[in-house]
């Protein structure tokens, strides 16, 4: 029963999954093209940004790629929080030159980039259209997407990992999720060095939402539980010293390893309304997602403590917070706060520090009451929970209602 204690409890029935292999470790990176050669790959679609090409790691990924025979065109048009409109070019530069693979190195912009553009390249722009309609099963691809290989470069989406891309839809004006996933994932801690402090903070936080939502999603299972935890230790850890030192080889490691158990364990469970309204702010305004995950968090931690007050006990003193209590609302608020602190010493701004009034945060409401993620929490969501977690991520503290 939920709420009651995990030592002694049965094990709760689920679905253990991991949707395609994980290479990790140091120097990986060099094994992509021999990787691309095994999926029949001939002729590759490398995806970055412009970022990616500031830090010179497409270059070396190009000569990676063609020193085993494969003819490589590399396309940096990838926008923040992958615009649909973005990858018409990618698909057409497909087709003009008989590409039948993609490769994606990048952030999480990155990666759902690539994943949309492997769909879209098999089975046309339309399904840009009815993105809603392939989320939820209702309709599925005529065509398996190209062979896709992803390559994250940031420490926070786990997208790798995940059967999904994240896509602003033009049609629906809204950040939505698009099916699709990698054959093959290549997690090399060496690609994350260069990543500034600021992103390393956020994109961390990012990874901490995955396995705290996972926790609570009611697909969760003690498979993406075990992993979720182990998630929490790894950010609590290692995220302080890899945003003081980006040089911090054990600590970069430790958080590539992080991120892809998060990306794991929520790709078998779920992120729910944390998520939901991530999406909703991020669209609104634009804020990078792992700062709007930040930024809600906590209050997430302490609507789930009223379902799940063990898990969240736990997750508070992993996170460092003195809990002695039982009592699901005392859990929630300390639990809460030691995420919140976390976040604050991380340098993460609050909602509130960026400008914005309570009123924009609450614009979010109707987006998330229309967001089946918002639906995907074990308890009932409420129009009032929602109004709460977006209340409580503006104050970050208790007071008012
Ligand atoms: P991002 O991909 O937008 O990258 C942020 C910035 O960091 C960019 O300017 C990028 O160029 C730069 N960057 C990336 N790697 C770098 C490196 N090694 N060195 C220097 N700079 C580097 O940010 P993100 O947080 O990784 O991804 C966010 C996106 O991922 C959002 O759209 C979010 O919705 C999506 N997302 C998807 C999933 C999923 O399962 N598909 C999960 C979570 C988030």
């Amino acid at each position: 029963m939920k709420g009651k204690s995990e030592v002694r409890a049965m094990l709760r029935p689920g679905v253990y999954k991991q949707i395609a292999p994980v290479l990790f470790g140091s120097k990986m990176a060099a094994q992509a093209g021999k990787k691309a050669k095994e999926l029949g790959v001939g002729r590759l679609l490398l995806v970055c940004d412009e970022g990616i090409r500031q830090t010179g790691m497409d270059s070396k990924m190009e000569h990676i790629l063609k020193e085993s025979g494969l003819i490589v065109t590399t396309w940096y048009g990838v926008q923040t929080d992958c615009p649909d409109g973005t990858v018409e070019e990618a698909v057409r530069i497909i087709g003009e030159n008989h590409i039948d693979g993609v490769l994606g190195l990048g952030g999480g912009s990155v990666l759902d980039t690539a994943k949309v553009i492997a769909a879209a390249a098999a089975n046309g722009l339309e399904i840009l259209g009815e993105v809603l309609e392939y989320l939820s099963g209702a309709k599925s691809y005529a065509h398996h997407p190209l062979p896709l290989i992803l390559m994250p470069t940031t420490t926070g989406t786990g997208s790798e990992s995940t059967f999904v891309a994240v896509v602003t839809s033009s049609a629906l004006d809204a950040k939505v999720g698009l099916p699709c996933a990698a054959d093959c994932a290549i997690v090399d801690p060496e690609l994350t060095m260069s990543v500034p402090p600021f992103v390393t903070a956020f994109t961390g936080l990012d990874a901490l939402s995955h396995a705290n939502e996972a926790l609570a999603e009611k697909k969760n299972t003690p498979h993406s539980d075990l992993l979720a935890f182990e998630v929490v230790r790894l950010i609590k850890t290692y995220l302080p010293a890899a945003v003081a030192d980006g040089s911090d080889r054990e600590a970069r490691e430790h958080l590539a390893f992080a991120s892809n158990l998060a990306g794991i364990a929520f790709n078998e469970s779920g992120v729910h309304i944390g998520h939901a309204c991530a999406h909703a702010l991020g669209h609104l305004y634009h804020v990078p997602h792992g700062v709007c995950c930040a930024n809600l968090t906590p209050a997430v931690i302490e609507l789930q403590a009223r379902a799940y007050p063990e898990k969240m006990k736990r997750l508070g003193l992993i996170m460092g917070a003195k809990i002695s209590t039982d009592e699901p609302g005392e859990i929630g608020k300390k639990a809460a706060d030691a995420v919140r602190a976390f976040a604050k010493e991380l340098g993460i701004p609050s909602l509130n520090e960026q400008g914005f009034t309570e009123a924009q945060i609450l614009e979010a409401l109707p987006i998330v009451l229309n967001d089946p993620l918002g639906y995907a929490y074990d308890g009932q969501i409420t129009e009032e929970e929602i109004r709460f977690i977006l209340k409580r991520a503006y104050r970050g503290s208790y007071g008012g209602n």
